[in-house]
């Protein structure tokens, strides 16, 4: 039987019509929620994230800025932009759109924004409170990852969970975030052995690879959930059919566009797995949608209304 399809764009929405209230009510007692965004030099796909988290921010009523310093800014001018954002009441979070330019240090540049207004959750005072489940601001994308669990009433108490990947960003907040929902996880990376094999333990499997189609059919214990986070574009027609023959409507969008977006699941997964998570429509909507719900979450902790 093939799989559920865990239908990301509908969670999301969801997520967003739950937040409008919130931002209401926050507005009309005089704390409207702002999100300042820091967007460096000229990056084609930096610009479109961006332009679709301000877009977020406008359908929800957040304020929303966005500060575009050059290609050549130093590292010293972007801290001094984000000490004066720290010091702004009316700015709650701060997102600093990342790659920065090769000659930031990024590292300096992250670590400089308050805590309290760290909205991608990257600052180690917030990976601090996940890991001992204080109040904090936890990463979008993995709190996506739990939020398509959680609205899907997929249990993760006292299941195991595989998760493939252990990124900063994605993986290891992931895997802490199914530890503290009472599964029991193990982490896989690139030095791995018998990946397969371990795979297949996972009632759940989360694949943060940045590898297309990597985790095939014999991966996966036949019914698990299969959550996939990847997002990696293909425009070659061998590496398409591979994945996709068959598929009219995903031709259709390949000739057109000349690629396609493929995760790091190879799509004939849907034939084993219980439940998965479509690319597009999966993982990546909630990302945006959990950014708006961090931007309310900071606006409520920093007036201590949590
Ligand atoms: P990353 O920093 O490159 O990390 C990739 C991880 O995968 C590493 O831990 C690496 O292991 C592991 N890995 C690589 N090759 C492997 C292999 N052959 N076998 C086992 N493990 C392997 O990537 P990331 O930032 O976590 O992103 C992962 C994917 O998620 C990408 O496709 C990215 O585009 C996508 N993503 C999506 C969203 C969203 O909004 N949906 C957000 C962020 C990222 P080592 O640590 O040993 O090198």
């Amino acid at each position: 039987m093939a799989a559920t399809v865990l239908d990301g764009t509908k969670i999301a929405a969801q997520i967003i019509s739950e937040l409008a209230g919130q931002v209401r009510a926050l507005t009309d007692a005089g704390h409207r929620p702002g999100l300042a965004v820091i967007l460096a030099g000229h990056n084609p796909a930096s610009e479109v994230y961006v332009r679709n988290k301000v877009k977020a921010c406008e359908r929800l009523g957040i304020h929303s800025e966005t500060i575009t310093p050059p290609d050549s800014v130093t590292t010293a001018e972007l801290l001094e932009i984000i000490e004066r954002l720290n010091a702004r009441n009316d700015i709650d979070g701060i997102l600093v759109q990342l790659p920065l330019p090769a000659q930031v240090d990024s590292k300096k540049v992250l670590l400089a924004v308050s805590p309290e207004k760290d909205v991608d959750g990257f600052h180690p005072v917030n990976v601090g409170n996940l890991s001992t489940q204080r109040p904090g601001l936890v990463p979008c994308t993995p709190s996506g990852v739990i939020e398509i669990l959680r609205r899907s009433h997929i249990p993760m108490e006292g299941r195991s969970a595989v998760v493939v990947g252990r990124s900063d960003i994605v993986g290891k907040p992931v895997a802490m975030l199914l530890l503290n929902h009472n599964a029991t996880v193990t982490v896989c990376h690139s030095k791995t052995k018998n990946l397969a094999e371990v795979c297949r333990q996972g009632e759940i499997l989360v694949a943060a690879i940045g590898r297309p189609g990597f985790v095939t059919k014999d991966f996966v214990r036949p019914g698990a959930t299969v959550i996939d986070v990847g997002i990696n574009r293909i425009s070659d027609q061998k590496e398409f059919d591979k994945f996709f023959a068959g598929d009219a409507a995903r031709k259709k969008s390949f000739v057109e566009k000349g690629s396609t977006l493929v995760g790091d699941v190879n799509p004939h997964v849907a034939e084993v797995a219980g439940a998965i998570t479509p690319v597009p429509g999966g993982v990546g909507p909630l990302t945006i949608a959990m950014l708006m719900a961090n931007t309310v979450k900071a606006s409520k902790l920093r007036r201590g209304k949590n």
